[in-house]
């Protein structure tokens, strides 16, 4: 398995390629509207969730709006987001217990935000990361799942292995970064579907390379 040399070289090159590209995708304007768009995005596409929550925000904005809410008055906004009813559920009573139980606060940790309805360690660490600027874990998604087996620095579709995994490679100032790095390159270099690896800035290092 690659150490953390050639993850920093991963780094320093992505950072080149990627440098201004470094933030979450889903649109928001406060903490909470970034914790609801995360909660959406489970298997939803980011281009989506930004559709629907320009309306969704538009007319709800913070967490009291939400906790006075039921599911089903989200439905006209989510309905067109996979798992809307369950999504709706999870959003409205989440935002009802921050209201009870956390003074209107987002909580600033993986293990505070987990104990929250819906909110799995992936959704924690995109909300910590992005809203807060702490690096306590990694988030992996399905992009970084192809992208760091194909680079070599996992070898399972395990999130929650491959995030303990480069945390062991990784400085702990680059985990935010990393996440956005592998978003970027598995969105239109190393997808999926095909490898672009002709054009793409790793491919003198990478062990998949189908261009060294
Ligand atoms: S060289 Fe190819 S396989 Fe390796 S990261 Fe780039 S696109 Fe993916």
């Amino acid at each position: 398995m690659k150490g953390r040399k050639y993850m920093n070289e991963v780094l320093a090159l992505l950072r080149k390629r990627y440098g201004k590209r470094l933030r979450t995708s889903l649109d928001h304007s406060n903490e909470w509207q970034l914790l609801v768009a995360t909660m959406l995005s489970a298997q939803a596409q980011d281009r989506q969730v930004n559709k629907v929550t320009k309306r969704l925000f538009s007319k709800y904005n913070d967490i009291e709006d939400f906790a006075s809410l039921k599911p089903q008055q989200l439905y006209p906004y989510i309905g067109s987001i996979g798992l809307y009813r369950g999504k709706a559920r999870n959003i409205v009573n989440t935002a009802k217990i921050l209201k009870r139980d956390f003074k209107l606060k987002i909580p600033r940790t993986i293990a505070g935000l987990t104990t929250l309805p819906g909110v799995g360690r992936k959704t924690a660490n995109v909300v910590i990361s992005n809203a807060f600027g702490i690096n306590e874990g990694i988030a992996i998604d399905t992009h970084c799942i192809t992208v760091a087996n194909r680079l070599g620095v996992a070898n399972t579709k395990d999130p929650k292995k491959i995030e303990q995994g480069l945390m062991k490679i990784t400085d702990k100032k680059d985990w935010g970064d990393l996440t956005h790095l592998f978003i970027a390159l598995g969105r239109d270099t190393c997808t999926a579907r095909k490898k672009y690896c002709e054009s793409c800035i790793l491919r003198h290092i990478c062990p998949s390379s189908d261009a060294r």
